[in-house]
């Protein structure tokens, strides 16, 4: 066994028993993430110097005899939206390739407190925008258990590092399913906690009342690790919310009796996946094995949730996304190459027997510039939707109505609560696809969201755990949602799955 395959609480055991050090653990992730990282394009940045200083100073003041954190020693893995100071937060767009943040995340800074090992900066869609990471300007990702395959997205480089064992965990966020569904499709964890759990601030913001920041690890005891860690009520959030944060690695492995299970109907009709359909119902009965009552639930208006979030995340994102306009925040396109663009069109115009009087204002015309230049076509297309959704006379008929819209399906949560505990379901229709099959088909690459954004719309805390593989050996992931604020239990339900299946403990076979 190596020592990639430990877990948490493993390497922390060792470590403490002066079995293993800091830097030992360290330099194998490293050595990981440079021998494999050239095939899966996992990293925007890894850290490897940055990595081996945290790592020594642990060890140095664990000589000592010195406290040191919770994550002492463990090699975690940040998606490059979390602003960390020092180095670039790119958030996978040209517009802030060299964006360098002045300070820390909140997210950030409590890894850092907690002693944790910061290998490096994770590949994503830009902004977050996007469910394969083909949408990142800066790098292409490959699913570990098949390269022509994409990892999910919008986490996807989180989620393929922690697959391909180049770091133990990663934080990833999750606005319509961008933790969950990368997770699903690289045969990971990934929780997204209930809205107001984790601080958003220092996060880059797409949709700021569907963001959230939460773990990606291989088992879900890691997962409870790190949200003992990132949890809890931050001044600096004003939407974080003041509720106590239990010890979630501690209760973790405490079974929970008289589970309720509701499988909402809706998740299981048409476009789901024959295969897929198949592992969630067998992992519903590994559930009935341990004493779970399954009660089929309606959601009457989950049918409406892609329509509902489209609407809201890109209005949200198009009134996020206004400050990059290469003068308050982002990348600005240089003078001279302003000045030619000038020159053409006045050649153009001349020759055209037009006037020049009508060229906008040179301000104008290089917000313009800077932000054609800067954004992907998957955020443009999100900025003027939204901003389409947003505009005098469109207002009602879509931003508001599908505010209306969220109510009402935060509304069958609150039904869907009142007789079970969990609702389960798959996290995804499909399996992981093909690079290049879905990125010119927005519309299905949206459609592959039916199941997540829901948890966003309503602010409910959402898990995705590893339940099977398809006939190609691709990972399957179950989905598992919960009351808000209901962590503490939704992890104890999801360590059972794993104390009585193996699924986890799979990993792919990096060549
Ligand atoms: N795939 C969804 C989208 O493109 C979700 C993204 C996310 O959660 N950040 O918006």
């Amino acid at each position: 066994m190596s020592l990639l395959d430990l877990s948490a609480s493993q390497l922390i055991q060792q470590m403490e028993a002066g079995e293993l050090s800091a830097v030992e653990i360290c330099e194998a992730y490293c050595d990981r993430i440079e021998s494999h990282d050239g095939s899966i394009g996992a990293f925007l940045h890894a850290d490897k110097g940055g990595a081996m200083q945290i790592a020594d100073s642990v060890d140095h003041r664990r000589e000592l005899g010195q406290p040191v954190g919770p994550l002492a020693g463990l090699p975690i893995a940040i998606k490059d939206i979390l602003c960390a100071r020092g180095g670039a937060t790119t958030c996978g767009s040209k517009m802030l390739e060299e964006f360098i943040p002045p300070y820390d995340s909140t997210v950030v800074a409590k890894l850092k407190d907690a002693d944790a090992v910061l290998v490096g900066r994770t590949n994503m869609d830009e902004f977050a925008m996007g469910g394969s990471t083909e949408n990142s300007a800066l790098g292409e990702t490959r699913n570990p258990w098949d390269t022509d395959r994409v990892p999910g997205g919008s986490s996807g480089g989180s989620a393929a590092c922690v697959a391909a064992k180049m770091s133990l965990a990663s934080i990833g966020t999750d606005t319509g399913g961008s933790i969950r569904q990368p997770a699903a499709f690289c045969g990971v964890v990934g929780l997204k906690p209930t809205y107001g759990r984790v601080s958003r601030f220092g996060l880059v913001a797409f949709a700021s009342s569907l963001d959230q920041v939460g773990p990606m690890t291989r088992s879900v005891e890691d997962a409870a690790l790190l949200m003992d860690v990132i949890a809890g009520h931050d001044r600096r959030d004003s939407t974080s919310a003041p509720v106590d944060v239990p010890s979630y690695s501690q209760n973790v492995s405490r079974p929970l009796d008289g589970l309720r299970l509701g499988v909402v109907r809706e998740h299981f009709g048409e476009g789901l996946d024959s295969e897929v359909d198949a592992s969630v119902r067998e992992a519903i009965k590994v559930y009935e094995g341990l004493g779970a009552t399954v009660t089929d639930v309606s959601m009457p208006h989950s049918k409406y949730g892609i329509a509902t979030y489209y609407i809201i995340a890109p209005s949200e994102a198009s009134s996020n996304l206004a400050r990059y306009d290469g003068v308050h925040y982002g990348r600005r396109t240089d003078e001279s190459r302003m000045r030619d663009l000038l020159q053409e069109e006045h050649a153009l115009r001349k020759k055209a027997g037009e006037s020049t009087a009508s060229i906008d204002s040179p301000l104008v015309r290089m917000y313009r510039q800077n932000r054609s230049e800067a954004f992907g076509p998957e955020v443009k297309r999100r900025i003027m939707l939204g901003t389409y959704a947003l505009s005098a006379g469109y207002y009602d008929a879509y931003y508001l109505k599908a505010l209306k819209v969220r109510r009402l399906i935060r509304q069958d949560y609150d039904e869907a609560f009142q007789q079970v505990d969990f609702l389960v379901g798959p996290v995804t229709p499909t399996t992981a696809f093909e690079t290049g099959k879905l990125v010119n088909d927005p519309l299905a690459m949206y459609l592959g969201d039916l199941y997540t954004v829901t948890s966003n719309l309503a602010g409910v805390a959402a898990l995705s755990l590893p339940c099977g593989f398809d006939q190609r050996g691709l990972p399957i992931g179950l989905q598992l949602q919960a009351k808000p604020f209901d962590e503490d239990r939704l992890l104890r339900a999801a360590h059972m799955f794993q104390v009585a299946t193996d699924w986890h403990q799979r990993s792919p076979e990096l060549s």
